[in-house]
């Protein structure tokens, strides 16, 4: 007999074609809900989370705080004459500022920290399991780093300052919202008072 080389049935071959070309799409589904799902919680210029995204996470932390009765603290951040800086040396180098600001803050931070991008040139941080104490701590050490920073222009380098404030869940803070009430009123206390400094709510 003659010899024939045995060839899948076109029915079989399709069906197979079929599988591949959807497990490809597949893929291709899982990378791109990925990606919505980064440019949907992630802050385009700094990469921090954004807003929304940090909102939510923060009602999380604060209800796991709350059930466990674990300290949870908060550091909001706002950068010092931030629209002169803008104003003398322009938009995009206000924009490097921010992210660098921003790497700052994501390297002060620990893996469990919330670090996010609160509004313009605000940030916000959540830390579980942290006192007062210890948030004062993170943001006196984030505050020095950036000080100390030179950020290089032409016509001379210049610095950059931060203002921030500290509040802790405690007896009289019990709420998400009297958190952030407590820590914007300890940021505006430290903006009165001579800026480049750290207030802890009291
Ligand atoms: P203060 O020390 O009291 O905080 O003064 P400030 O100048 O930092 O505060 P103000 O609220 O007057 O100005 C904030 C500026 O931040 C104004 C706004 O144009 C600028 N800003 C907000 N978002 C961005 C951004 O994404 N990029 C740049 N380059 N500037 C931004
Ligand atoms: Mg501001
Ligand atoms: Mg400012």
């Amino acid at each position: 007999g003659s010899a024939r080389v045995e060839v899948l049935p076109e029915e079989v071959f399709e069906w197979g074609c079929l599988m591949v070309d959807q497990s490809a799409g597949a893929i291709a589904n899982a990378q791109m809900n990925e990606r919505m799902e980064q440019l949907a919680t992630t802050d385009g210029l700094t990469g921090l989370k954004n807003h929304r995204c940090f909102q939510e996470e923060f009602d999380g932390m604060f209800h796991r705080s709350e059930r466990y009765g674990r300290n949870l603290s908060l550091l909001l951040i706002d950068l010092d004459y931030f629209k002169s800086i803008n104003d003398t040396y322009g938009h995009p180098v206000g924009d490097k500022v921010l992210k660098s600001v921003a790497n700052v803050l994501q390297d002060s931070a620990r893996r469990t920290d919330l670090v996010a991008r609160y509004g313009g040139e605000e940030f916000g941080i959540v830390m579980e399991e942290t006192d007062g104490k210890g948030a004062f701590r993170i943001a006196e050490r984030i505050r020095k780093v950036v000080e100390a920073q030179l950020f290089p222009c032409e016509g001379g380098n210049f610095r950059c300052t931060l203002s921030l404030g500290v509040a802790s869940l405690d007896s009289e803070i019990k709420t998400k919202a009297s958190l952030i009430v407590a820590a914007d009123q300890a940021l505006y206390t430290a903006k009165n008072t001579g800026r480049n400094k750290t207030v802890l709510f009291s």
